[in-house]
């Protein structure tokens, strides 16, 4: 039987069962298999790794594993300063886009607010934010481990926390998009864009109040949705800012 070393470091190791957090967890296999599948076996999803070092060298996750290797895994946030470092995926073509898992339906409503691009749906299974995840070249958010445990997912992240407004604030924070938001630019309820429109067009969408007390309204491309600066807009913008205030 062969034996290698892992060292998984920052929070991979929230993959990792308390016992073993921080520890080095010794690996025996047969053959010479492909790097991801130990560390899949240990537990850690491929997409959340975004570098390997073995026996001091950076590798792709096309390195077969030899008997004796001492192996470092790092996440994005913890990234090694080693040249040349191989990256194991391509940067996602576009910034930022996502597809959110059914367990995270408020941080996709929260993350549209924000004027990010954001796919939910409620009834997606698993192969259907796979899918979309590749053919739109989208970054999966998820709660559940596992997803990002099927191959055909590249980008992807486990949301650590379970409140939704902490959970924004993880990623705005994982994907360094706190300088990208846009709110009422993405239509919460479907991800479509807003645009302002005149008074005139939406004036019959309008309850009496609305229509005597604003001008300024916006309507959303796909599902025409009419969005105005109310009470509701300063309740949600002042919202905003509290919690960024606190990234
Ligand atoms: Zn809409």
């Amino acid at each position: 039987m062969n034996k290698a070393e892992f060292d998984f470091h920052a929070e991979l190791n929230d993959f990792l069962p308390s016992e073993k957090k921080g520890q080095a967890v010794t690996y025996l296999f047969q053959g010479r298999p492909g790097i991801k599948d130990p560390i899949e076996a240990i537990g850690i999803p491929h997409p959340e790794v975004a570098a390997i070092v073995v026996n001091g060298r950076s590798v792709g996750f096309d390195y077969q594993l030899n008997n004796g290797d001492q192996v470092s895994a790092y996440p994005t946030s913890d990234i090694v300063d080693i040249a040349p470092l191989i990256a194991l995926r391509e940067k996602p073509r576009r910034h930022a886009a996502f597809i959110v898992d059914v367990n995270l339906g408020k941080l996709a409503r929260r993350l549209r607010l924000c004027g990010l691009d954001t796919k939910y749906c409620n009834n997606y299974d698993d192969r259907d934010v796979a899918d979309l995840s590749v053919r739109e070249n989208r970054i999966v958010l998820t709660r559940d481990r596992r997803l990002l445990h099927l191959k055909t997912i590249i980008h992807g992240y486990w949301v650590r926390a379970s409140d939704p407004d902490s959970q924004l604030k993880e990623v705005l924070r994982r994907f360094d998009l706190t300088r990208r938001i846009l709110p009422f630019h993405r239509c919460i309820e479907c991800n479509g864009l807003i645009r302002a429109v005149n008074k005139a067009d939406v004036r019959r969408q309008l309850e009496p109040l609305t229509r005597q007390y604003y001008e300024e309204f916006f309507r959303c491309s796909a599902c025409n949705k009419v969005y105005w600066k109310g009470s509701h807009y300063e309740h949600m913008l002042s919202h905003l800012t509290h919690l960024l205030g606190k990234i």
